[in-house]
């Protein structure tokens, strides 16, 4: 098979909810779907619960089915379908806006009770960031949920898209009957199955004589006025307008019923977007270039403490990827190669020979990796659009072992590398301040620096709510804020200067004073 239809058949997403919405149902059904797996119950969820943690083999345990679960490839209608699992937990919402930057599209999973909820607009927000197509699920119907048409507003107002509906909900919770697609006039009929992949299904159009008969006076009446308001306030869906990120497809359905689920799925495959060219530090890539290239989304510990090795998981954005073939790392200007690189089908792991556009490989890593890092065919460019965000709890690392502050050294070097955490280095002292986006990380690491590196630290809390990258036209003007600055300027991993403010007011007091420096809130800027 030629490259070009190679990437025709790939389809490589994310599904994103706020937690508990169901998107692990939903991924387990796409999956019995798919036919990769053949029971319910086969996908763990890989969340965190606890936002407390006094149980730190829990956290561990659950990080090792989040590896399993993290990609799962499995083929459909002639498609190799790859959806990249993302944590719903806050405190690693990093970890989800990265894996954004590999997917192509998104399904994005609502609770019909509880609607749009505070993840949601933060995730929505990193959508839109990057156009990336969207197709909305609505969940639980098997609940009393909102008013489907309340739901769809808020969907518009909260998540700053616009919607269609593609099926329609005839009832919800007890009284729920089953949904009527919109484009196939089809009404599926709901029954509570949990287990198996098998539909109700009758084509009948809407003005038909028969559908009171089905559905019942009230309900036909109902659905035929739903529907007819539909058509009036919603635009006619199109594909482009999705495809640009700019119109989201509704559907409804509930996941643990496996309903509504195959309508998504069979939509999904006709109208998401093949592998989509992706910008870099040069030039866009295009998915059809002959040449290899591809970045590293997304690095993982071995869950073993006696094998330090990591995983790396290296999206490919244009030409073929070979096992045991060299390629360019570009930022360590190196040629490397990989022995056993693998891909996710179905949950196990299979050594894989050759990857494609869209394909995410796991390769197997000694610490050459870092977030971001970019393999080509011999060029110099890095995938850019993968930035750091401003971290939101400070912390200052402090040593409890002087021997051991080599161990320290390296372990917080690496797990930063991983993206856990972003690291801040005082230039005063050599000062380490760790920055999250949650508690939780401070746990993790700080276990995981004495599981793995033998190293004993704790936590000084830093008065610091916002880490903002500083640049200038004028270099002059830089140095002499960093000198007055002193101990509020860090440097990140790349020796970037930043500026670790108190407060919002700070930051805009110093913006004032200072004309010439510029702030930024994510690492990278044009
Ligand atoms: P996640 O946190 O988004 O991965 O959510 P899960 O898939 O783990 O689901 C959260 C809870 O909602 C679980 O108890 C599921 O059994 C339940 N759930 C999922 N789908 C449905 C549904 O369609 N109807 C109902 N009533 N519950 C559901």
């Amino acid at each position: 098979m030629s490259i070009a239809q190679e990437i025709k058949k790939r389809r490589t997403f994310a599904i994103i909810s706020h937690p508990d919405a169901g998107k692990t149902t939903l991924t387990e059904k796409l999956l019995l779907f798919g036919g990769a797996i053949q029971t319910a119950g086969a996908v763990k969820s890989n969340k965190i619960k606890k936002t407390a943690t006094s149980d730190f083999m829990e956290i561990e345990k659950q990080r090792g089915i989040s590896v399993a679960t993290s990609v799962m490839t499995f083929e459909y209608k002639d498609l190799l379908i790859n959806i990249l699992d993302t944590p719903g937990h806050k405190d690693f919402a990093e970890d989800t806006y990265r894996t954004l930057t590999a997917v192509d599209s998104v399904i994005l999973v609502i609770d019909c009770v509880k609607g749009v909820e505070e993840q949601t607009e933060r995730l929505m927000e990193v959508c839109r960031m990057r156009n990336t197509p969207v197709i909305i699920f609505i969940n639980k119907l098997d609940r009393e949920g909102q008013y489907p048409f309340d739901l769809l507003d808020e969907l518009e107002e909260k998540l700053n898209i616009r919607v269609r509906p593609l099926t329609w909900p005839i009832n919800m919770g007890s009284a729920f009957q089953g949904v009527y697609s919109l484009y196939e006039q089809k009404l599926y009929f709901f029954k509570i199955n949990k287990t198996k992949v098998e539909e109700d299904v009758v084509e009948i159009g809407l003005e038909d004589e028969g559908l009171p008969k089905l559905l019942g006076e009230r309900d036909a009446k109902q659905i035929r006025e739903d529907v007819e308001l539909i058509e009036g306030v919603y635009d006619t869906f199109s594909e482009t307008p999705y495809q640009e990120g700019r119109l989201a497809p509704v559907f409804f359905g509930s996941a643990i019923n496996n309903f509504g689920v195959k309508e998504l799925l069979d939509t999904f495959c006709e109208i998401s977007p093949t592998p989509q060219p992706r910008p870099t530090t040069v030039r866009e890539v295009a998915p059809d270039e002959p040449k290899f290239s591809g970045f590293v989304f997304k690095i993982h510990a071995n869950l073993d403490p006696r094998h330090r090795d990591r995983i790396a998981f290296l999206r490919v954005c244009s030409g073929k990827f070979e096992r045991g073939k060299f390629f360019h790392h570009v930022r360590l200007d190196k040629n490397v190669r990989f022995s056993s690189p693998f891909t996710f089908m179905a949950s196990a792991k299979n050594v894989l020979d050759e990857g494609f556009p869209g394909d995410v490989i796991g390769l197997y890593d000694t610490g050459t990796f870092k977030i971001g890092d970019t393999l080509t065919e011999g060029e110099n460019f890095m995938f850019s659009g993968i930035p750091s965000f401003s971290p939101e709890i400070f912390k200052e690392l402090i040593n409890l072992d002087p021997m051991k502050s080599k161990q320290l050294e390296k372990g917080i070097q690496q797990l930063t590398d991983e993206g856990v955490a972003q690291l801040f280095t005082l230039e005063l002292g050599n000062r380490k301040i760790v920055g999250t986006v949650g508690e939780l990380q401070f746990d993790v690491i700080q276990y995981r620096l004495e599981h793995e590196y033998c190293a004993k630290c704790r936590w000084v809390h830093m008065n610091i709510s916002k880490a903002c990258w500083i640049t200038s036209a004028d270099q002059a003007k830089l140095a002499e804020f960093i000198r007055l600055k002193g101990n509020q300027i860090g440097y990140d991993k790349d020796g970037n200067p930043v500026f670790l403010a108190e407060s919002e007011w700070m930051i805009r007091m110093n913006k004032e004073n200072n004309p010439a420096v510029q702030f930024h809130f994510t690492s990278e800027f044009k």
